[in-house]
């Protein structure tokens, strides 16, 4: 009996060792190879001084993320980043910390907000004084308002959902690519060799799921339109789990939320700078932020090829652009404007057309070996637009009605939920609504001041309203059946002139079109739960109100 045991036993070791080794190999064949390290030649080294690289949008504990701004930070810092901007969801009206070197990695703090039609970064902005929510130019308008950069979040996201919406929004920037949201369009294949590679070389096993994303041509599309940022999202949570981009993700889905090391070793962003950092938080902070703002940035996809070093600029004599980049040799840089490739090259191409005084232009440098269907570009650059200003175009929401004279007001009642308080007060030409949202859990809090119409047309409603503190007032139309059309307008002490047109206002809870202004019964002024949180109390007086 034993001795025929014996070489089964041994048959069965021999068989585990031939699996190993077979395992072994196809892990070796299946792991896509390690990033290609570029030599900087001497006569880039000034350049390359000035050059700093870091992650933008991720996540911390103090949202959805698995790790402190600490581990973060030292996660930045053994990637070989400079700064990282950490963008928690939030409605903005969290502090902003301070920028603060920890760990040799200066950390800045942005805000990720979710509006009705998507998610919004928003950059270098002051605390806003009301929670920020709704609609999404309201939202972005409410960003610049306090001195920021509003920047679409995984705009083009395979969920439906997380996709930036908004036709009227002027944002600043969009994220032409998002690690986060990458993985939700691959195979099943490429998820399984991902994962298993990930244990291997974890940066490169990212990279294995990311493609050209369509968000190049939309960006394009603006471009012709006026200057918009582009940045590379890394959306690193740093772990798995549940998260407010995705609460019910697959056991495949972990593929994509690595630690932060590795979502920091995928893709960064690349700033250029006038000069060195000087270590100073302050300071470096707004360094930083001027580049962006200037758009003196690209974004380099680390885990094919490192560092990327491209020169992007327009040349003083008003000739053109030129374009040069370190990289592999097989770099090839595409210059592209007006939607349309102008010319492509190897090492430094430029571009002495005319039309680069007024188009946008912008650089893709690709690689060959690289992953995606179309394959992901290895640098983009951001958009050189001849006398064209990156400054945000004022939203233009308050232009003064025609009518100048002081109108009496509409017989307006009080409309709200049963928990919450209002008093209206009623002068010869106003009429002043005082609120209390009522305290406790979110539910359905709201206080507002409402009118009969009696079918008449009109095209636009003219507002003079004024509150006791900077707050959002949703203008809003009902029909009989109870249907309503909405948009809010920013309204604080200094009383502002509204004209509301009616194609302007938009359905409440989804749907296509305005008003027909005949239907409408009702006109309301409302403070909701979109911009105030419970408890909230104030006062809004309504100084004029008038048809067109
Ligand atoms: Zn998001
Ligand atoms: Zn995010």
């Amino acid at each position: 009996m034993a001795a025929s045991r014996r070489p089964t036993v041994n048959r069965g070791r021999f068989g585990a060792l031939v699996a190993v080794i077979a395992a072994s190999a196809l892990l070796f064949f299946l792991a896509p190879p390690a990033p290609l390290r570029v030599d900087i030649p001497p006569s880039w080294q000034d350049l390359a001084s000035r050059t700093v690289g870091g992650a933008y949008h991720v996540h911390s504990n103090r949202s959805d993320g698995h790790g402190d701004r600490a581990q973060i930070a030292a996660a930045a810092a053994k990637a070989g980043l400079t700064f990282v901007i950490v963008t928690d969801h939030g409605d903005g009206t969290r502090p902003p910390d301070p920028a603060a070197y920890i760990n040799g990695v200066l950390l800045l703090d942005a805000v990720e907000i979710s509006t009705d039609e998507g998610h919004v970064v928003a950059l270098d902005m002051r605390r806003a004084p009301y929670p920020l929510g709704g609609a999404g130019d309201a939202v972005v308008d409410d960003i610049h308002r306090l001195g920021g950069l509003a920047i679409a979040a995984h705009p083009d996201s395979p969920k439906a959902a997380l996709r930036w919406s908004s036709r009227d929004a002027l944002i600043d920037g969009l994220e032409w690519i998002n690690a986060d949201s990458e993985w939700r369009d691959e195979s099943r294949a490429t998820l399984v060799r991902a994962g298993v590679a990930y244990f291997f070389r974890p940066a490169p096993a990212l990279a294995l799921v990311l493609d050209r994303p369509s968000t190049l041509d939309r960006w394009d599309a603006f471009l012709r339109q006026r200057t918009v940022l582009a940045f590379g999202a890394s959306d690193a949570h740093g772990g798995p789990g549940s998260r407010l981009e995705d609460q019910n993700r697959t056991l495949l889905g972990t593929v994509g939320i690595p630690s932060y090391e590795a979502s920091f070793r995928e893709l960064s962003l690349r700033l250029q700078l006038p000069g060195a950092l000087t270590g100073d938080a302050g300071n470096d902070a707004r360094t930083l932020y001027d580049a962006i703002r200037r758009a003196d940035f690209y974004t380099t996809i680390d885990a094919l090829a490192t560092p990327g070093l491209l020169d992007f600029h327009q040349e003083s004599s008003g000739g053109g652009v030129v374009a040069r980049v370190a990289g592999p040799r097989d770099a090839e840089i595409v210059l592209i404007q007006d939607q349309r490739e102008r010319a492509r090259g190897i090492g430094e191409v430029r571009s002495a057309f005319a039309e680069a005084q007024t188009s946008c232009t912008r650089v893709e440098v690709r690689i060959g070996q690289t992953p995606g269907i179309p394959p992901v570009p290895w640098i983009v650059s951001n958009a050189r637009c001849g006398r064209r200003s990156i400054a945000p175009v004022a939203a233009d929401e308050s232009a003064p009605p025609s009518a100048a004279q002081p109108i009496p007001p509409f017989p307006w009642r009080i409309e709200k939920d049963a928990a919450s308080s209002g008093i209206l007060r009623t002068g010869q030409y106003d009429a002043t609504l005082e609120y209390k949202l009522a305290e406790g859990e979110k539910g359905s809090q709201f206080v507002a001041l409402a009118t009969d119409l009696r079918g008449t047309a009109f095209r636009a409603i003219d507002l003079r309203l004024a509150s006791d503190r900077p707050s959002r007032v949703s203008v809003q139309l009902r029909d009989a059946s109870g249907r309503r059309w909405a948009r809010s307008y920013y309204v604080d002490a200094e009383s502002s002139q509204l004209r509301v047109p009616v194609e302007v206002l938009r359905p409440v809870g989804g749907g296509e079109g305005p008003p027909d202004a005949e239907k409408m019964t009702s006109l309301l002024l409302v403070v909701d739960l979109t911009n105030a949180n419970p408890g909230r109390s104030g006062r809004l007086r309504v100084l004029a109100s008038a048809f067109q």
